[in-house]
């Protein structure tokens, strides 16, 4: 058992978790990061970066971007159905083997104490303090806060989030030839139309491809089926470094993420947008929300400033998440009516990269967006 009290515990050291440490150890506070897995770990996600989600990051991540994003292609299997260019980049494409590594370097820089290979199993919270067990120690904090992701064993053991959403999603990182790398550079594809609920995306990562799909309604298998008929339609092929699948949360529907000592934050809390998949953004946003409202609380000893959380991210983040919802539930519908909304009033895009910018918000774009559409319905816009 580890005698030393510390004022938090973070569990999970993903960007939510490193960034929240990272805050809080440079105002002094001693953090404690456990971590089941020990850096460089892989984790299955697009690595893309929005220019909003940058423009949050506590340490400047340019040394692992892999490619800068100005193009957006849409596409149905084999055919080319859009092409979207942008003056300035929108999206940055990071393996995130390599951005998480150097997020913990920072932490740790700042202060934090991070235990790699610290598996937590168990989360008992008293009035004044809460202990946190892993495989085979015991430590102890004032304040408890799950980074753990989208299967968070805080959230479980806290009794939050018992109305977690999630999307099944699966993952190739393929080594290519320099010719198919070099077709895909800037660019991110995405198909909308060949799955339902959800859509098939090739990320570029320098001499590596993301490919990978998502989807609310297709199972385990009939996922892979799917990938590799997408895979096979756009003629890609490679040296397969992995091939993962995982649960993808989804937000936009009010959960309880906190207790009287404990909070979750990022994937944990499902703060995940449910049409694109975004979530390091969020992961961020709400880890800043977090810290501001720790410091009050433990520095400038406002006990009641931990509880106000809550309400920062059901008045802040949750707004702009339901947005996202209905606007997926939307989409997915009938995508090719989306898509010829788009070539109909390509604007709408523009307002799209503002939001992943950050120069503007998903849920005033939203509001345009339900405008636009009874306006395409008007026009009778087929989609066959
Ligand atoms: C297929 C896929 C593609 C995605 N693509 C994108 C994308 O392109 N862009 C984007 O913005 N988002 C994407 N996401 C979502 C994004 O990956 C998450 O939203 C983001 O990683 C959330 O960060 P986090 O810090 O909350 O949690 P995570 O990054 O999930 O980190 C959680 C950490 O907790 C650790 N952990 C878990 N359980 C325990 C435990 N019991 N004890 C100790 N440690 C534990 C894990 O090892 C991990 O390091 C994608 C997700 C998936 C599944």
């Amino acid at each position: 058992m580890d005698s030393k009290i510390y004022d938090v515990i973070i569990t999970g050291a993903g960007p939510g978790g490193t960034s929240l440490a990272a805050s809080l150890a440079n105002t002094g506070l001693h953090v404690l990061i456990l971590e089941k897995q020990r850096f460089p770990r892989y984790k299955v996600c697009g690595g893309g970066v929005t220019r909003r989600a940058l423009l949050k990051m506590p340490v400047d991540i340019s040394p692992v971007i892999r490619d800068q994003i100005t193009t957006f292609v849409t596409v149905e299997g084999d055919q080319e159905i859009q092409e979207f260019k942008h003056k300035t980049p929108f999206i940055y494409m990071v393996m995130r083997t390599e951005m998480d590594q150097l997020l913990a370097k920072h932490a740790v820089d700042c202060g934090a104490e991070l235990k790699e290979d610290a598996f937590v199993i168990k989360v008992v919270e008293h009035n004044d303090q809460v202990n946190v067990y892993t495989r085979n120690q015991q430590y102890s904090c004032r304040y408890l806060i799950g980074a753990d992701g989208v299967n968070s064993i805080v959230a479980k053991q806290s009794g939050l989030m018992s109305g977690r959403r999630k999307a099944l999603a699966l993952e190739y990182e393929l080594k290519c030839d320099r010719i198919t790398t070099v077709n895909y550079k800037n660019k991110v594809v995405i198909d909308y139309t060949s799955v339902p609920d959800g859509y098939a995306w090739v990320f570029p990562k320098n001499d590596i491809l993301s490919a990978g799909i998502g989807s609310y309604s297709l199972n385990q298998k009939q996922m892979s089926r799917y990938l590799l008929s997408f895979l096979d339609k756009r003629k890609l092929s490679g040296y397969l470094l992995s091939a993962k699948g995982s649960f993808l949360s989804a937000g936009g529907v009010r959960q309880k993420i906190m207790t009287q000592r404990t909070a979750l934050i990022g994937d944990a809390a499902g703060l995940v947008d449910s049409f694109a998949g975004e979530g390091i953004y969020y992961a961020l946003w709400s880890a800043a929300l977090l810290a501001e409202r720790l410091k009050e609380t433990i520095k400038d000893g406002h006990r009641d400033a931990f509880a106000a959380y809550q309400n920062d991210v059901d008045q802040l983040i949750l707004p702009e998440l339901r947005a996202l919802d209905q606007f997926g539930r939307e989409f997915y519908k009938d995508p090719k009516f989306m898509q010829k909304m788009v070539a109909r009033f390509p604007k709408l895009l523009n307002l799209v990269f503002d939001v992943l910018q950050g120069k503007r918000d998903y849920f005033k774009l939203y509001k345009k967006f339900i405008i636009v559409k009874s306006y395409g319905r008007f026009l009778n816009l087929k989609t066959s």
